[in-house]
């Protein structure tokens, strides 16, 4: 079985990597725990450390799955830590279309609402929930719907929409900034899903990726492959009962391209500033770009 799907036609590539994550959707949160040692929480903490948002931005967390990036943008934005809203970025950003606020609907509905908003002539003053997260998965967006629940952000903090990376559903210029983390790697077309990025942002709009890399240190790669091709499918199989969905994750994280070559991908999408930071001896890498 090729578990990297590279081999396999688009829509079929499409089909199995909502099957892995429908699959794995309820124990996604603990399997990122048990897998990562708890590292994933750091990586995650020091992209919302690099983002730094403020109150009144406008933001965008792309293959999203159960919020655990956009749950702690929002916190940022609510605690004010990262200071008061910036000059530049108003609540109210390029005539942004609010799909829909308790979207649980598909992207045809989220392009369709936003479409109608548009066309409607939607009001300046439309306004979009600070977090949007947008993911291609209807199963991890309950899970994050539920969480959400549990944590009283309700519509007018977040709102879940169903939609592809590659052809999101919301207008041009509508967000302040972007997140994907480790979503990227599961797209099919990446280059679309940079373009898409680029269009979504307004000018001036950061765009920011976290995903599994290349290990720098000599040495570190056999141990790392050594870990990820023996321990994570059979913490796989023991903890959630599905060894080939893990097997497929660590694969799609050895075909992923390394730093340089992603930062490439990044500027030929028309990023400007592009630059990267690796974590943990680049086991993942935060990569950064701007829409001037
Ligand atoms: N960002 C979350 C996190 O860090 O916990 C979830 C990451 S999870 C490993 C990958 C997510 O990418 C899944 O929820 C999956 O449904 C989503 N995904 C895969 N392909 C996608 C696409 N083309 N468009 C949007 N989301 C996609």
């Amino acid at each position: 079985i090729d578990f990297g799907f590279q081999h396999v036609p688009r829509e079929e590539k499409q089909t199995l990597v909502g099957q892995v994550f429908a699959s794995v959707a309820p124990s996604y949160d603990i399997m990122n725990d048990l897998m990562s040692g708890g590292m994933h929480r750091l990586w995650k903490d020091r992209l919302v450390e690099k983002l730094r948002p403020r109150p009144g931005q406008c933001h965008l967390d792309v293959a999203g799955g159960t919020g655990d990036v956009a749950f702690r943008v929002l916190d940022a934005m609510r605690t004010g830590q990262y200071g008061a809203p910036a000059g530049g970025l108003g609540s109210t950003v390029g005539g942004g279309s609010f799909a829909s606020s308790s979207s649980t609907g598909s992207s045809s509905t989220a392009a369709a609402a936003a479409g109608a908003a548009a066309g409607a002539g939607a009001p300046a003053s439309a306004q979009l929930p600070p977090v949007t997260v947008c993911d291609i998965n209807a199963a991890m967006l309950a899970e994050g719907r539920k969480k959400a629940e549990a944590r009283g952000a309700g519509p007018e903090s977040m709102q879940w929409v169903e939609g592809n990376a590659e052809a999101l559903p919301f207008e041009a210029g509508t967000f302040d900034s972007y997140t994907i983390a480790f979503g990227i790697r599961n797209v099919t077309d990446r280059a679309a899903a940079l373009r898409e990025a680029h269009r979504a942002l307004r000018p001036g709009g950061r765009f920011l990726c976290l995903e599994f890399s290349k290990v720098v240190v000599p040495g570190m790669q056999q141990l790392y492959d050594l870990y990820s091709f023996n321990v994570i499918p059979q913490i796989g199989r023991v903890v959630a009962n599905d060894a080939a969905s893990y097997q497929y994750l660590v694969e799609s994280i050895r075909m992923f391209p390394d730093q340089e070559s992603w930062s490439r991908m990044i500027e030929e999408a028309g990023f400007r500033g592009v630059d990267y930071e690796n974590l943990t001896f680049g086991v993942v890498a935060i990569h950064s770009g701007f829409k001037l």
